[in-house]
């Protein structure tokens, strides 16, 4: 049995577990729910996985990696394991092995990534338990945005908050817009360290990137990942004298907060679903509520594309990527027909016949720039980064 490759990527509630072959291939994925709760559960690939009632990411990891080794899928230990950490704070620009050093170094970027953070300490204790011996690896979502120049994450506020507590720009989704970058050289056939993108990476979660020689030089979101495009339940940028006016009518922090990290966005707007699929259905059948929040949805990315021209001297694609950028053709069309004065056309046909998990070109015949729909795959860039990083073990 060859060598493996396990990749962790522990959520508030959630668990993803990915196991890759040494040739990186993906042998099996597993996602364990409701952590937590009475009603936890977990599945590898379609088998359901038995969890003690109120699992936790500690017992479900177990439980996972188990299954692993009872279908025969993984044999004795991995040769490395990978694991996403989403707050690297300016400490990471790269992918670091675990050292009780670098743990304590993830631990005090906890305050700048509160839910995030020390749920991913978790998922690095339970492995460091299950294989004391195996050399691990964390991948920051920040990383890749640490060549941002100052004039793009500096805030306009008063200079002490980034002396004394670090508040300024750090952006996310870091793993998935750095594979946007080595698949679209790929595919046209570049060099990464000449290629200049925008990179659209929409999931629950929705950010953009400028990237310009390889590099990340803009993005959407900010000190959290509130800020920028419109998400599932995240309202994106709005005015912060909204925190005054709210707070005059009763809504303290806490509650505020909460809204606008899980009642806002599409199910904020459409008052139904952070579902894009159910959204655009319910469009199309004439709900209004619904087709206002699509409307704006693509409003947002359109005008975040043209701020992200601020940045550029040359673009060689926009690419799309994530549930919703590698699936709704409506929202790419939607988008894209905001963006005609600045050259972008797209083909009709090749937008809606895009074959899922394939990646595409989808601009027309004399479209000013490519626009192109890739698959993002963030547990293969970890794992790849695990791969690398263990060989310095
Ligand atoms: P996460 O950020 O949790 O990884 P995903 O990348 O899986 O999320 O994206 C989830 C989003 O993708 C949801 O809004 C979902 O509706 C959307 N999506 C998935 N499949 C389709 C589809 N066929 N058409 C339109 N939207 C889709």
């Amino acid at each position: 049995m060859e060598d493996t490759l396990l990749v962790v990527n522990c959520g508030s509630s959630s668990l993803k577990v990915a196991l890759f072959s040494a040739r990186l291939e993906r042998l099996a994925s597993a996602l364990a729910e409701r952590l937590g709760q009475e009603d936890a559960s977990a599945r590898a690939d379609r088998t359901s996985v038995p969890l003690p009632a109120k699992a936790k990411h500690e017992d479900a990891l177990a439980a996972i990696v188990e299954h692993f080794r009872y279908t025969g899928v993984m044999s004795g230990n991995p040769k490395a394991i990978g694991h996403r950490v989403v707050h690297g704070g300016e400490a990471f620009t790269a992918p670091s092995l675990l050292t009780d050093e670098i743990i304590a170094a993830i631990e005090d970027c906890a305050s700048l990534a509160p839910l995030h953070n020390p749920v991913n300490l978790k998922g690095i204790q339970g492995t460091r338990s299950l294989f004391p011996d195996v050399p691990q690896v964390a991948v920051f979502d920040t990383a890749f945005h640490q060549t941002l120049p100052q004039h793009a994450y500096l805030y306009a506020l008063p200079r002490r908050f980034y002396d004394d507590w670090g508040v300024r720009r750090y952006g996310f989704h870091g793993t998935s817009h750095s594979f946007m970058v080595s698949e679209t050289a790929r595919l046209l056939d570049r060099p990464t360290n000449s290629l200049s993108i925008i990179s659209a990476h929409l999931g629950n979660g929705c950010s953009m990137t400028a990237i310009r020689d390889g590099k990340s030089v803009d993005t959407s979101m900010g000190l959290t990942p509130l800020e920028g495009l419109v998400m599932g339940t995240r309202c994106g940028d709005i005015d912060p004298g909204l925190f005054d006016f709210l707070n005059g009518k009763g809504i303290q922090a806490d509650e505020l907060n909460a809204i606008l990290n899980k009642e806002s966005g599409l199910l904020g707007l459409s008052g139904s679903t952070n579902d894009m699929r159910t959204l655009v259905d319910q469009a199309d059948q004439g709900d209004e509520a619904s087709a206002q929040a699509l409307a704006v949805f693509c409003f947002r990315l359109a005008r975040y594309v043209g701020a992200m021209m601020a940045s550029l001297t040359a673009l060689d694609a926009l690419v799309f990527t994530g549930g919703i950028g590698e699936n709704s053709a409506r929202v790419r069309q939607d988008t894209i027909a905001l963006l005609g004065l600045m050259g972008f056309q797209l083909d009709v046909d090749r937008n809606s016949n895009h074959g899922r998990e394939s990646s595409q070109r989808i601009d027309a015949d004399g479209s000013r720039f490519p626009v192109l729909v890739i698959p993002t795959d963030e547990e293969l860039v970890i794992a790849r980064a695990a791969d690398q990083e263990s060989r310095n073990a």
